[in-house]
């Protein structure tokens, strides 16, 4: 009776489909995994994504007639390399990338710089290392070295001391590091230091932008629009206008202040290249701060202006 086997032959190929239907999906998410600045949500998002892919294949592979089908080889390809990028080190370092960048802000809010700059330290290794796992042979790039494979194994130790597994307990479950273990490296401690010096240097507020000058505590000014003077500045360079005609008091203290609170934009840019980033802050201490200590260019220059009137 031909009816019964050819419903069940139409009934397996409708399964393969499904099967291929997943492992088409289920690629691009993988890629996901094999980006070295993936985020938190992305990671987490992929790993979601291919376990269910992985669960409803199973559940497809155990159907009659599909693990046997001549199909099926090849869409498995795709579900077991979506599998392996899932298991594989690199993920576990975006893992631990994203659960660095997490804990780096928490110490940025805290004014903790060694954890700051130590958390920064270990999410900058850890992408360089996934960066350094793509395969590409056109460009002549084979992956990990042995070499790379050690320093994979030293970073997640390192980062484990830290309370950052790469697991989804990562920073709840081990102890948080303890002063000893964050004072160990020499190279960190300066760092930090240099950060805890900035900090205190801006404490007087936004830096004068008379290059003769740069004294701390300027205020915004009139007619000068990217411009931050201090007092001595605001009489010279008014003195200079004037003589050169304009009116006296065309450069002065600006009406609307330069509030305590208020919302300050610090646009970072690329001095010798193209490229720029906008921080906002809350106050003229941290924009002058986030001035002088977020450096994402070779040649960092920086401009601050106030983005909006202070929140009543
Ligand atoms: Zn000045």
């Amino acid at each position: 009776m031909p009816t019964l086997p050819l419903s069940t032959a139409a009934e397996t190929n409708r399964q393969v489909l499904r099967l291929y239907a997943l492992a088409h999906r289920v690629g691009p998410i993988a890629s996901i995994l094999a980006h070295p600045q993936a985020t938190g949500d992305g990671v987490d998002y992929a790993s979601v994504r291919i376990r269910r892919a992985l669960s409803a294949a199973r559940r497809l592979l155990a159907l009659p007639g599909v693990a046997e089908h001549e199909e099926t080889p090849y869409a498995l390809s795709f579900l077991t390399a979506a599998e392996r990028q899932l298991n594989a080190p690199t993920t576990t370092l975006l893992r631990i990338a994203a659960a660095a960048h997490k804990a780096a802000a928490r110490a940025d809010a805290a004014d903790d710089d060694l954890r700051v700059v130590a958390f920064r330290d270990i999410e900058e290794r850890c992408r360089s290392l996934v960066d350094t796992a793509v395969v590409a042979p056109i460009s002549g790039r084979r992956g990990w070295s042995a070499r790379d494979r050690a320093a994979n194994e030293t970073l997640q130790q390192h980062s484990a001391l830290w309370g950052l597994t790469g697991r989804d307990d990562s920073g709840a479950v081990l102890p948080p590091p303890t002063e000893q273990v964050l004072r160990e490296s020499a190279e960190l401690s300066r760092r930090a230091a240099e950060r805890a010096a900035a900090r205190a240097r801006c404490a007087a507020g936004i830096r004068c932008t008379e290059q003769t000058c740069l004294s701390y505590g300027a205020v915004k000014v009139t007619f000068l629009a990217d411009a931050w003077l201090c007092a001595a500045c605001i009489r010279a360079v008014d003195t200079r206008l004037t003589a050169g005609g304009y009116a006296p008091g065309t450069v002065q203290p600006s009406p609307e202040g330069t509030p305590e609170r208020g919302r300050y934009a610090v646009r970072l840019y690329n001095a010798t290249g193209k490229g720029s980033r906008t921080v906002e802050c809350s106050s003229p201490q941290r924009a002058q701060f986030i001035a002088e200590t977020e450096r994402p260019f070779n040649n960092t220059g920086y401009t601050i202006w106030i983005s909006a009137e202070p929140r009543c």
